[in-house]
C-alpha cells in the first residue's frame, strides 16, 4: 500500500482543502502517514501570508525530502500559486499545482512515477473562476465548509486575490446537500469558511444571508458558525438573523485591521470606523454575551506612530473578546510596498506587544465576565491529563473530566473556575 503524508500552513480554508485532497488519495487506496514519517507521497498545502510563511512551506518540503529522498513531493497552496518557479526549484518537488480539484489530482497520482520534469500548473489570478468545494471534519464532531473562494478586493497589503483568484461560491443548493452529507456524517457543528464569505452570492446571484437561512434549515446540524466577515458586508439583518435563530452561534470574527480612519483609508479597506464601531454595538445589544474577535496589521507600511495610537484608543474602546493581529510583511506585486513610512522590525514588535497585551485583557476580561453562567458544551474526543474539552456557543474552551458518553453531545454546563490558557472548568447540569 502507498503512503502519503499531509502538511497544511496557513487558513483554515486550506486545512478544508488538504481534507479534500487526503479523501481523494485514500479513495485512491493510499495510507495517510504523519508527515513527520517515511511517505511515497508528499502533500504540502502552503501559505504566503507573510515571508515567514513561505520560510515554513521551504522548510516543509526540505523536511519530506530528507525523510525520503526518492518520495513525490507535491505543492499546492498560495505560496505555491505566487512563486511557482520558487517552489518548483527546491529540491525533491515534483509537482506544484494551484487549484487542487479531484481530476487534477487523479492526473497527478496517475503520471508521478513515470514524469522526470518538475510539472507545474498553476492558474493566472482573472482565470481562476472555477469553485473547487471543500471541507474538513476535525475530531468527528464539527466540520469546516467552504462556501466561497478568492477575493475581489485587493486591499493593499494583500496578496490573496492573486493567489486564490475572482470571488466565487457554489450555489445555496449545493450548500445545503454538502451540510446535509455533513449531518449523514454525525457532525453537529459546521464553521461556514471562505476567504471573504460576505461576498457569497456574487456568482449566483443570491446572498450570504440566504445561505445562512437555507443551512440553518437542515436538520441534524445543531450549530452552525459564521467565519471573519469583512465588516461591510456584516449586514445588520445577519446580526439580527443571528441574534434570534438558535442554530446560529454568538460567535463573531470581524476583521478591523486598523482603528485609525486614514489608514483605513489608505490601506483600501471598504469601512470606516464608525461603521466598525456600529457592527460591534449591535451586536452586543442584541446578543450581549457574544464572542467577538477582530483582526489587526501591525506595522504596515504608512502606519505612523500617532495612527498606531489611534487604533490602540479604538480597539481599547470596543467591547470585544479577542484579536487575531499579524505583523505586515512586504509582499510583491501589492500596493502597499509604495508606502512610507516604513516601520521597522523593532517598532513592529512592540507595536505587536502592546496589542497582545490589550488581547489578554479583553479575552480574560471575557471570560471571567461569564463565571457562574450556563452555556451549552459541544464536546470532543480529544482527551488531555483526564480530562475532556469543548467550546461553549459564545466560543469559551471549557475542561470537565473524561467521559466517553460526552463526545459529540451538546451538554449544558455551569461554567466555574478559570484554568490556563483561560480554559474554563465546567460543571455539566444534568
Ligand atoms: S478582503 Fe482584503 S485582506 Fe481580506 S482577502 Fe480580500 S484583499 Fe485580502
Amino acid at each position: 500500500m502507498k503512503t502519503v503524508a499531509f502538511c497544511t500552513l496557513g487558513c483554515r480554508l486550506n486545512f478544508a482543502e488538504t481534507s479534500t485532497i487526503s479523501r481523494f488519495f485514500i479513495e485512491r487506496g493510499f495510507k495517510v502517514v504523519p508527515f513527520s514519517q517515511k511517505a511515497d507521497f508528499y502533500v504540502l498545502n502552503s501559505c504566503s501570508v507573510t515571508s515567514n510563511a513561505n520560510r515554513k512551506g521551504r522548510n516543509a518540503v526540505a523536511r519530506a525530502h530528507s525523510l525520503n529522498p526518492d518520495a513525490i513531493i507535491i505543492v499546492t497552496g498560495c505560496y505555491a500559486q505566487l512563486k511557482p518557479d520558487e517552489v518548483a526549484a527546491l529540491p525533491g518537488v515534483k509537482y506544484v499545482f494551484g487549484v487542487n480539484n479531484k481530476a487534477e489530482i487523479e492526473r497527478i497520482i496517475d503520471s508521478a512515477e513515470n514524469s522526470q520534469e518538475v510539472a507545474i500548473s498553476t492558474t493566472p489570478h482573472n482565470d481562476m473562476k472555477t469553485f473547487v468545494p471543500a471541507f474538513s471534519k476535525g475530531d468527528r464532531t464539527r466540520a469546516f465548509l467552504k462556501v466561497q473562494d478568492g477575493c475581489d478586493y485587493f486591499c493593499a497589503y494583500c496578496t490573496i486575490p492573486y493567489a486564490r483568484g475572482r470571488s466565487r461560491n457554489p450555489s445555496i443548493a449545493e450548500c445545503v446537500e454538502q451540510v446535509k452529507s455533513l449531518a449523514a456524517d454525525g457532525m453537529k457543528e459546521v464553521i461556514i469558511s471562505g476567504v471573504n464569505i460576505g461576498d457569497f452570492g456574487k456568482t449566483t446571484g443570491e446572498n450570504f444571508l440566504q445561505l445562512l437561512k437555507a443551512v440553518a434549515a437542515v436538520d441534524g446540524i445543531e450549530r452552525f458558525r459564521i467565519g471573519s466577515i469583512e465588516p461591510n458586508l456584516l449586514t445588520d439583518e445577519i446580526i439580527e438573523y443571528v441574534a434570534t435563530e438558535p442554530k446560529m452561534m454568538p460567535h463573531f470574527h470581524i476583521p478591523l485591521q486598523s482603528g485609525c480612519d486614514e489608514l483605513l483609508k489608505l490601506i483600501g479597506r471598504r469601512y470606516d470606523t464608525a461603521l466598525y464601531r456600529h457592527k460591534i454595538e449591535l451586536v452586543k445589544k442584541l446578543i450581549p454575551d457574544a464572542f467577538i474577535g477582530i483582526d489587526l496589521i501591525v506595522g504596515v507600511n504608512g502606519e505612523t506612530p500617532e495612527m498606531f495610537e489611534k487604533t490602540v484608543d479604538f480597539v481599547n474602546s470596543l467591547d470585544i473578546s479577542f484579536i487575531h493581529q499579524f505583523q505586515y510583511s512586504e509582499r510583491e506585486g501589492t500596493r502597499a510596498l509604495k508606502f512610507t513610512p516604513r516601520v521597522t522590525a523593532k517598532q513592529k514588535q512592540e507595536r505587536a506587544n502592546v496589542i497582545k497585551s490589550i488581547c489578554e485583557r479583553k479575552h480574560s476580561d471575557f471570560v471571567a465576565s461569564r463565571l457562574g453562567s450556563v452555556h451549552e458544551v459541544l464536546f470532543e474526543s480529544a482527551k488531555k491529563g483526564g480530562m475532556m474539552f469543548g467550546y461553549t456557543d459564545n466560543y469559551i474552551r471549557v475542561a470537565v473530566p473524561y467521559d466517553k458518553e460526552l463526545i459529540n453531545r451538546i451538554c449544558p454546563v455551569t461554567l466555574t473556575k478559570v484554568v490556563d490558557d483561560d480554559v474554563v472548568e465546567a460543571e455539566i447540569l444534568k
